[in-house]
């Protein structure tokens, strides 16, 4: 359904709006293209929806297109993500050569002539050696690069060293030692979208039942990836800890993202060590694609965990607090920008397994403070988190750039 950004004025007031339309006065008409390698699954493809046809109402010409890759390529470009956040790699020849080789396809059949090229994340990187330079390039990158694999970075700064500017999501994932400006964008949500618009009861009973989750007991949810930087596993124990306090189900929500071959695999181990509880439909696991199942959810949920070890900002937390509900998440990456420990949520050591189960408890058994906290999440989304702010972002970023 395409929203107007007269839609968000009842959001975010006559101001924002106003101040949005200015910014774009003075880049009207400029063309810009954003590359990323998935369409679906994942908080690039979330973003990108909400934000490319709103780039396109303000008056820029704003494009968005796919890198495709065939399966070795994401199975490549999956353990160069997990390298970048600390793993182990074996960067063969042959990776580096099926990596660029995807890139160097892409630019056979796609032209880039716009005003401005804007790279999500490092599948597409490489992108820039097979174009004559004619405009700025940016590269966002939505993960946490502070920590990276040091020979997969050397290789990597081939091609990083190129661009204009680099766009991440927090100051603590500035890079050290890399001469390229670097600019700091919190991601943001749509309020308006499928995930996020208010739903009557009746629309959050009806998916409820149709995806066959009892409302029975108090759930507690996690809607991500599966994935193990996101440590569902970790959370089975957890909830067999809360488990003997109160009775409550578990909901894992995960669609796999089209570039993440490693998801199957992780959701097997995942249902196995779950067993008994998936068999009672006590942990409740779900692989369907469904915005409006994902936001019914949400709001269904007594308490969302994200149990996550490594995290490059976290939408789901941003969903989540925007519904006012109470989140209980490990104190990683982005997350930590969104929530104040035991103000708006709380925080916990990512293996503080019990620390995770005496809060979910202690949140399941008083609605009082789960309320409070919930209450002060959906204000700071509100006013930090929303697509508005990120649109603002952009254009004053464009503005540098092209303007
Ligand atoms: N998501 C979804 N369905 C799922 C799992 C995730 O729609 O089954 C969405 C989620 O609501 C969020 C995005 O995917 O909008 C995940 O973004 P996040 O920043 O939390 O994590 P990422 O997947 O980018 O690491």
């Amino acid at each position: 359904m395409k929203r107007s950004l007269n839609d968000y004025r009842t959001i975010v007031g006559d101001d924002t709006i106003g101040e949005l339309y200015k910014k774009a006065r003075r880049i009207y008409g400029k063309t810009v293209v954003h590359v990323n390698s998935t369409y679906y699954g994942g908080g690039v493809a979330e973003i990108l929806s909400g934000l490319v046809p709103l780039m396109n109402e303000i008056g820029l010409a704003a494009g968005w297109r796919m890198l495709r890759g065939t399966p070795d390529f994401f199975d490549i470009t999956k353990k160069f993500h997990n390298a970048l956040q600390g793993n182990a790699l074996n960067l063969s020849e042959i990776k580096k050569k099926l990596y660029t080789q995807a890139n160097e396809d892409f630019s056979t059949y796609s032209h880039i002539t716009h005003d401005c090229v804007i790279i999500h994340d490092p599948q597409p990187l490489p992108l820039i050696q097979f174009y004559p330079r004619k405009q700025p390039w940016v590269w966002r990158v939505h993960i946490d690069l502070s920590n990276p694999n040091k020979e997969l970075w050397g290789f990597l700064k081939d091609f990083i060293l190129k661009y204009d500017v680099i766009v991440i999501s927090s100051e603590a994932y500035r890079l050290k030692h890399t001469p390229v400006e670097q600019r700091i964008i919190h991601p943001a949500i749509d309020p308006l979208s499928a995930k996020n618009m208010p739903l009557p009861d009746k629309v959050i009973a009806k998916y409820l039942k149709k995806f066959d989750i009892p409302t029975d007991k108090p759930i507690i949810t996690q809607i991500s990836r599966f994935d193990k930087f996101k440590d569902q596993e970790g959370l089975i124990d957890i909830f067999r800890m809360v488990r003997e306090k109160v009775d409550c189900r578990l909901v894992l929500c995960g669609s796999s993202a089209l570039d993440d071959p490693e998801a199957q695999q992780y959701y097997e181990r995942t249902k196995r060590k779950a067993n008994n509880f998936v068999k009672d439909r006590d942990v409740i696991m779900i692989t369907s694609e469904n915005n409006i199942l994902v936001n019914a959810l949400q709001r269904k949920s007594d308490v969302i965990v994200q149990k996550s070890s490594r995290e490059g900002f976290g939408l789901t937390v941003t969903e989540a607090m925007l519904k006012e509900k109470p989140v209980i998440a490990s104190r990683v990456g982005g997350i930590k920008i969104q929530i104040k420990d035991g103000e708006n949520g709380f925080l916990l050591e990512p293996d503080d397994k019990e620390g995770f189960a005496a809060r979910i408890v202690e949140v399941l058994q008083k609605p009082s403070l789960a309320q409070s906290l919930g209450r002060n999440a959906g204000v700071v989304a509100k006013e930090k988190f929303l697509i508005t702010r990120l649109l603002a972002d952009y254009l004053d970023l464009l503005v540098d750039l092209i303007g």
